[in-house]
C-alpha cells in the first residue's frame, strides 16, 4: 500500500471530534454531555450557537452555512479541500492504521458502531464500458443533437445486464474517468432510472454530471457555467452553447458544493418549475452564493428546461450569461476557498467588484409586516450595487448574508426573483 492509501472508516473510528477540534485550535465551543455549541470555524459568522458537534455520534452540524458531517467532512470544510485529501492529512496527523487499539481512541468512542461507514473508495472507475447504439431515435426525439448525444456517450445500451434496453448516460469524476452508467428507461418498465449499486462504492452525490468536460481547474478559462437538474436538460442546454453541469437531482450536496465552487466563480442556476426545483435554487443560492456570482433563473410552473427549445434556452440565458463580462469578482466570503482561489490569481490586493442582486420583489418577503419590510428593503438595497474594496465587499456581503439567513429562518424568503429571471 502506498502512501497516498488511505482507509476511510478506519480514520473515522481512530479520530474523534476533541482530536479535530484541539488540532485546529477551536477552543470556544461550550456544552454539556456530548453536545457542543458556538461560533462555526468554517463560515466564521457571528451566531455564538450556530455550530454544533456531537461527541457521541462524532459529527458536526452548522445550522447557518449548513455544512454537516463525519471528521472528514469538517477538516474538508476548514482546510477547503477534498475528503480524501482530509483523510490522507488525519491519517499522517494521527497515523490511525498504527494505533487502532490505542490510546488515541477517547473512551467511549472505541466500541462505536459506525454504520456510516464509506467503502474505501468513493467512485471507484469503472473496469469495462458498456456498449452504445446512438442510431436509437430516443435522445433526438427528446430534443438532443446527434452530435451532443455522441459527445456525452448517451444512447441505447446495447450491453446484456442491468441496463440492457436502457437509454444510458456515462458518468464521470470531475478527474474524467468514467465510473459507471446511468439508465433510463423508456418503454416505462421499470424504475425511471437505475443506477449502480452503493455497495460496489457508487455515490451519485458525489458527482456533478459533465463536470469534467467544462471545468478546466487549471487555466480557468470558463469562470461560469449553468447548473440544471438532469441529463437531457444538460445535453439540451450544452446544444444551446453554454457550458452545463447536472447535479442528477434537485438536491445539492456538500461534495457538489464544493466541487462546484471550486471550478467556477460564476453560477447561473436553471431548475424545473416545480416545487423541489424552486427550493433547490434557494438552497443553492443561499449555499453557493457564499463563494460566487450567482444568477437564477426559473422557468413556468410545470416546465423542464429540457422540454424548452434551443431558440427559447437561448433566450433566457443570454441576458443572464451576457452582462458577466460588468461583473468582475464573485468571491464574496473570506472562506479557505475564496482566499485560496484569490491567490491562485496572484492578485489578493486588487479592487474588486461584486454584484449582489438588486431588487428584492415584495414575492420574495412575504410575510413581513410593512415595517419591517421597509426595513429589509434599506439594508439590502443599502448593500447592493458595486464595491470598489475587497474588504468592503467582503463586509458588505457578510451583512447581506445574515439578513438573508434571518429571513430564511424565519421562513419569510419565498422566491428569490432576480431581474432578468421572469
Ligand atoms: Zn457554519
Amino acid at each position: 500500500m502506498g502512501k497516498d492509501w488511505v482507509d476511510f472508516r478506519v480514520v473515522k473510528q481512530a479520530v474523534s471530534m476533541e482530536m479535530v477540534l484541539g488540532h485546529f485550535h477551536i477552543d470556544w465551543l461550550r456544552g454539556s454531555n456530548h453536545e457542543l455549541r458556538g461560533r462555526c470555524p468554517i463560515h466564521k459568522g457571528e451566531g455564538d450557537r450556530s455550530f454544533h458537534v456531537n461527541l457521541s455520534k462524532n459529527v458536526f452540524n452548522c445550522f447557518s452555512c449548513k455544512k454537516h458531517g463525519n471528521v472528514l467532512d469538517l477538516v474538508a470544510a476548514l482546510d477547503g479541500s477534498t475528503v480524501r485529501d482530509a483523510a490522507l492529512k488525519l491519517k499522517g496527523i494521527f497515523s490511525p492504521e498504527g494505533n487502532q487499539e490505542g490510546a488515541q481512541h477517547p473512551p467511549g468512542l472505541a466500541g462505536r458502531n459506525d454504520a456510516t461507514a464509506e467503502p474505501e473508495v468513493i467512485n471507484p472507475p469503472l473496469s469495462f464500458q458498456l456498449m452504445v447504439d446512438f442510431q436509437h431515435p430516443y435522445g433526438q426525439d427528446r430534443g438532443v443533437s446527434r452530435e451532443t448525444l455522441e459527445r456525452f456517450g448517451a444512447g441505447l445500451c446495447g450491453s446484456k445486464g442491468t441496463f440492457a434496453r436502457r437509454f444510458i448516460f456515462p458518468l464521470h469524476r470531475e478527474s474524467g474517468e468514467l465510473v459507471g452508467y446511468a439508465g433510463r428507461s423508456i418503454d416505462d418498465q421499470g424504475p425511471k432510472y437505475l443506477f449502480p449499486p452503493k455497495e460496489k462504492g457508487f455515490h451519485k452525490s458525489h458527482l456533478v454530471y459533465n463536470l469534467h468536460r467544462v471545468c478546466d481547474l487549471q487555466s480557468r478559462r470558463q469562470p461560469y457555467v449553468v447548473v440544471v437538474e438532469g441529463f437531457f436538460d444538460c445535453m439540451k442546454v450544452t446544444d444551446a452553447g453554454f457550458p452545463c453541469v447536472a447535479l442528477i437531482g434537485s438536491s445539492l450536496s456538500v461534495r457538489q458544493e464544493e466541487l462546484l465552487t471550486k471550478c467556477f466563480s460564476q453560477i447561473v442556476l436553471l431548475f424545473d418549475g416545480d416545487a423541489a426545483g424552486r427550493g433547490a435554487t434557494e438552497d443553492c443560492l443561499r449555499r453557493l452564493g457564499r463563494h460566487c456570482w450567482m444568477r437564477a433563473v426559473s422557468v413556468e410552473d410545470g416546465v423542464q428546461p429540457d422540454q424548452l427549445s434551443i431558440e427559447a434556452i437561448e433566450e433566457i440565458l443570454r441576458p443572464v450569461v451576457g452582462d458577466r463580462e460588468s461583473c468582475e469578482v464573485e468571491v464574496v466570503e473570506d472562506s479557505p476557498m475564496a482566499s485560496e482561489n484569490n491567490q491562485a490569481r496572484g492578485e489578493p490586493d486588487e479592487p474588486v467588484n461584486l454584484e449582489l442582486p438588486k431588487r428584492i420583489t415584495r414575492r420574495w418577503l412575504q410575510g413581513l409586516s410593512d415595517e419591517d419590510l421597509r426595513k429589509v428593503e434599506k439594508q439590502l438595497s443599502e448593500e447592493s450595487g458595486s464595491y470598489q474594496s475587497y474588504d468592503h465587499a467582503r463586509v458588505l456581503s457578510d451583512q447581506w448574508h445574515r439578513a438573508y439567513d434571518e429571513l430564511l429562518r424565519r421562513g419569510l424568503v419565498v422566491q428569490k426573483q432576480l431581474d432578468q429571471a421572469t
